[in-house]
């Protein structure tokens, strides 16, 4: 077989080596079922109980309460920056958003064609180098929802804490660090995640709404864009993906098998702990981007002191068999995203790496 190099991508990522290896082995026959995932009816018995699997997975790590419906939708994270405000919106057509950065910016400007928006805080005057603090959010009592990104990904910039927003609805796009440690779902109206950095491939988009949420959903909007209808079809309107969906279920079980979201929380921090020492460690020779208070766990943002100098180490880093470590386009610099599935040898090797290159061009 084919030898794997480290994929430091930002989405699609990696994969856990285990669930890559039983996909590959389900891809030409499902145990007792004589057909693969790509080729069974999404109606058929075999799918429902994968479908159902890939949602108690969640339930367990989670611990998510009966009275949230967990979806599978289409579209992207990015369609969720619409289907929010179109459903959630009404009848006060008002919310606040919170920024601290690019894909933050992206929801803002979908949810101002729907409704008027208060920004409740901005870092961007901080070249989105941290999030607000809970003093800086000048929230809306009267708002139909606060929207806020847990994780962005191209500043490598992350909450660590909620922001506190009393009886609001919180809705979270946490598309780049959903299921990276134990969150208290219960704070939250509605939690959305593109599939592909922490949970499975592209293609598949998880969200958790509280059910009475459901309830804003109008039926003049049009089908595939409301809630309600795809909680009351169980995610099964249309054709779901339901490959998607499958890998879903297999990577909550990888995360069972190590003993769910707290243990995955401390090999994150390590990893994370272990990239930030030899950035701080260098002497100024590498920048972090993030403000120490919001540095990402998922996505290590940093610079070296010139642009020639940044493409010499990602050149040399392709050549020895480091993959992705090129910044955002529009930021540059240099971003090492290590989810869930990047194995902590590899981060080591990365932080070895780093410090010959620093000896010998520093
Ligand atoms: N939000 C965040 C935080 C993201 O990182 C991304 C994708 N990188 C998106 C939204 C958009 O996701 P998609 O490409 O699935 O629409």
């Amino acid at each position: 077989m084919e030898n794997r190099i480290y994929n430091f991508s930002a989405g699609p990522a990696v994969l856990p080596e285990e669930v890559l290896l039983e996909a590959q082995k389900d891809l030409f026959a499902l145990p007792g079922v004589g057909m693969s995932i790509l080729e069974i009816s999404h109606r058929s018995k075999t799918y429902d109980a994968i479908h159902q699997e890939a949602k108690e997975g969640l339930k367990k790590l989670l611990d998510i309460p009966d009275d949230y419906a967990i979806l599978f939708l289409q579209g992207g994270a990015s369609l969720q920056f619409s289907m929010v405000p179109l459903n959630l919106m009404p009848p006060k057509n008002k919310a606040d958003y919170i920024i601290h950065g690019s894909w933050g910016k992206k929801a803002l400007k979908e949810a101002k064609r729907v409704g008027t928006i208060n920004i409740a805080a901005t870092t961007e005057a901080d070249k989105f180098k941290r999030v607000p603090t809970q003093d800086e959010l000048k929230l809306d009592p009267d708002t139909s929802y606060v929207h806020f990104t847990s994780n962005e990904t191209i500043e490598g910039v992350q909450w660590h804490k909620e922001p506190e927003v009393g009886n609001i609805p919180l809705v979270c796009d946490a598309s780049s660090d959903m299921l990276h440690k134990k969150i208290d779902v219960k704070k939250y109206g509605l939690i959305y995640a593109g599939a592909q950095k922490n949970m499975g491939p592209s293609g598949v988009v998880l969200v958790i709404i509280r059910k009475d949420l459901l309830e804003r959903s109008q039926d003049s909007l049009h089908t595939m864009l409301n809630y309600k209808i795809h909680a009351e079809n169980d995610s099964l309107y249309n054709t779901p993906n339901t490959f998607g969906i499958y890998i879903i279920k297999l990577v909550t079980k990888w995360l069972l098998g190590l003993g769910g979201l707290d243990e995955m929380y401390k090999i994150n921090k390590k990893k994370a702990q272990l990239l930030y020492d030899c950035i701080d460690q260098s002497g100024g020779f590498y920048k972090g981007h993030a403000e120490k208070d919001s540095r990402s766990l998922m996505n290590v943002t940093f610079n070296l002191a010139t642009e020639e100098l940044e493409k010499k180490l990602i050149d040399e880093a392709t050549k020895a068999g480091f993959s992705g470590l090129k910044g955002h386009r529009s930021v540059g610099g240099l971003r090492a995203s290590i989810y869930n599935a990047f194995p902590l040898k590899g981060v080591e090797a990365l932080v070895d790496f780093m410090r010959d290159f620093q000896k010998r061009n520093g």
